[in-house]
């Protein structure tokens, strides 16, 4: 087992510490032995948003994940809401460590700028590191530039520590390995998301499981070679029946049903790679469409398991994983 070094994470400790106690009270347990090891807690997934698209919905939130290992909280997409969703899911903001952006459209990336802002004014005063394709610092940049007001007078005001040295913005174009540290090991691939390019899918490694996200791509040889073996693979899903309904609802967008049809992977495809991957379970996200109320959980699944012998998940906003 690695060990975790604790000069690599100045507050690891008392991000775990307070993540712990977190735990705790989630789990009514009234005491938790100082003995207890950090490598006795399962690396968590937790799906913030699983309805596919930019338009606000009452059903579901925007795309975005976390996957929490040894009380880090590393998180994939940030589409609308995804700094609320942390907190419904009872995951401090303050154990904010990475964020992966998998691609730049608007459902996966409109919160980035928003999710540090707000997770600094919960408190957080720790490095993150930032992940994905250009223009990702510029657009970090920027956003600290529009927001310098609102974060001047926060540091005047409240004694906060500046913002923008804590955050770090790597650029990536191609895929292999992102980042790795004690109990981490992220690689990526470049997916098939036409027009946006790159677009990549993730690959999380921790000691006790590993779990893939797809980001949004069509059919995809690259993913079904990350995901080889892997333990989880969350993918985006459509369901082609039912699109047409979808893009009648969506006005000014005429050449919709054409995208989605070209850079999305169906239900029953997705079995095709979780199969062709031999992962142990898939979990459908990204529904598009997101709400239509004629699709039953029953007919993703049965869409899923047309193709793919192991266990199906439907992936609901705040189910953990
Ligand atoms: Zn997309």
């Amino acid at each position: 087992m690695r060990h975790f070094t604790a000069s690599r994470f100045g507050s690891y400790e008392h991000t775990r510490r307070e993540f712990l106690a977190r735990t705790c009270m989630l789990s009514a347990i009234a005491w938790l032995p100082e003995t207890t090891s950090a490598q006795d807690v399962r690396t968590r997934l937790i799906l913030l948003g699983t309805g596919g698209g930019p338009r606000p919905r009452k059903t579901s939130s925007a795309p975005a994940q976390v996957i929490i290992s040894q009380g880090v909280a590393y998180v994939i997409d940030c589409g609308d809401g995804v700094a609320r969703q942390l907190a419904m899911a009872d995951v401090p903001l303050t154990s904010l460590r990475h964020i992966f952006l998998t691609h730049q459209h608007s459902d996966h990336n409109a919160d980035y700028g928003n999710l540090i802002l707000l997770a600094w004014t919960s408190g957080l005063h720790t490095r993150v590191d930032t992940w994905g394709p250009p223009p990702l610092q510029r657009m970090t940049r920027l956003f600290f530039e529009m927001n310098k007001y609102d974060i001047d007078v926060r540091i005047a005001n409240e004694g906060r520590i500046p913002l923008s040295p804590l955050v770090h913005a790597h650029e990536r174009r191609t895929g292999g390995e992102v980042m790795r540290d004690d109990y981490m090991r992220v690689t990526s691939t470049v997916v098939d998301h036409p027009p946006v390019v790159p677009a990549f899918a993730y690959r999380f490694d921790a000691p006790d499981r590993s779990i893939v996200i797809s980001g949004d791509t069509a059919p995809s040889a690259t993913l079904v070679k990350l995901a080889s073996g892997a333990d989880v693979l969350v993918h985006s899903v459509m369901y082609p029946g039912a699109i047409d309904r979808l893009v009648a609802r969506v006005p000014n967008a005429p050449a919709l049903k054409a995208s989605i049809l070209a850079h999305q992977t169906s239900a029953e495809q997705a079995g095709r790679v979780a199969q062709a991957a031999g992962v142990k379970a898939l979990v459908l996200s990204h529904f598009v469409p997101p709400d239509d109320p004629d699709l039953t959980d029953q007919m993703w699944t049965d869409a899923a398991r047309i193709h793919f012998r192991g266990t199906v998940i439907v992936g609901r906003d705040l189910l953990e994983i």
